[in-house]
């Protein structure tokens, strides 16, 4: 499946026109941040609670689920509508958060850190099972190497890996892996080809405009595009494209 959306809930308008194009587009989940890890303290750092409820808002209309990071514990009050919590990777081995999200019970989607070893993301994932929650999936979203042409270097070794060495879904985001539009479609046909479950990407309604991560974002027709090109990879190695059909999604939508 693809989980889609833009990095950051900014604008009900520009939220409620990104969950349009990704549930048009066949998509069955919305991502966007509402709290969001910066590198820079200056650098917009997403509209907290109101994001949150403009997410959910958003989602809710268009019959989407939604993925959004939890930055810290103190987020999970306003984060309840959530059909998946996002663990980011800056926040992959913050055991505290991962207690605590364990004892939650809720499906969390737990990011591979950009300088962690497969075996350092697995025992963090073993956090939440030993803790008792056995809903999670894992996220490839590359790591730090010598390469500067790409924002991180995507592992797809890693995905592999951690499909033979769990029973987890592994999903990748390209986005994050490749910081450059232009590699999203390659990266993410190489992902489905590797045995991903799923892609998790960047798109954003004008992303010339965007406050966060606009320079990688897919635009309305990359997503679309993506999708399209997908299934006959992911029927090629056996498996087929989960798409909501329209009419269920219609059916869902508030
Ligand atoms: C994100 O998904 O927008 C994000 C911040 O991802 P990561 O934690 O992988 O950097
Ligand atoms: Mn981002």
């Amino acid at each position: 499946m693809v989980l889609a959306g833009p990095c950051a809930v900014e604008t009900a308008d520009q939220i409620d026109e990104a969950a349009r194009i990704v549930a048009e587009a066949g998509c069955a989940v919305l991502r966007g941040g509402a709290f969001k890890p910066r590198t820079s303290p200056y650098a917009f750092q997403g509209l907290g609670e109101e994001g949150a409820r403009l997410l959910f808002a958003a989602a809710e209309r268009r019959g989407l689920a939604t993925v959004t990071e939890v930055l810290d514990a103190a987020d999970l009050a306003a984060l309840g509508p959530a059909s998946l919590l996002q663990v980011g990777a800056r926040n992959m081995q913050n055991f505290a958060l991962l207690q605590r999200l364990a004892g939650l019970r809720r499906p969390v989607l737990l990011k591979r850190g950009p300088g962690a070893t497969v075996a350092e993301w697995l025992l963090a994932a073993e956090y939440l099972l030993a803790g008792g929650n056995d809903q999670v999936v894992l996220c490839e979203r590359g790591i730090r190497t010598f390469e500067t042409s790409t924002r991180n270097t995507l592992d797809l070794s890693a995905v592999a890996l951690a499909k033979a060495w769990t029973h987890l879904p592994v999903i990748v985001d390209p986005s994050h892996a490749a910081g450059r539009p232009e590699l999203i479609l390659p990266l993410s046909l190489a992902a489905a080809a590797a045995g991903a479950d799923g892609i998790l990407v960047e798109m954003h309604p004008h992303p010339e405009d965007a406050l966060c991560d606009g320079a990688q974002a897919l635009r309305p027709e990359g997503l679309r595009d993506l999708v399209a090109r997908l299934g006959p990879v992911v029927e090629a190695v056996g498996r087929t494209l989960w798409k909501p059909s329209q009419a269920a999604r219609k059916a869902a939508a508030r």
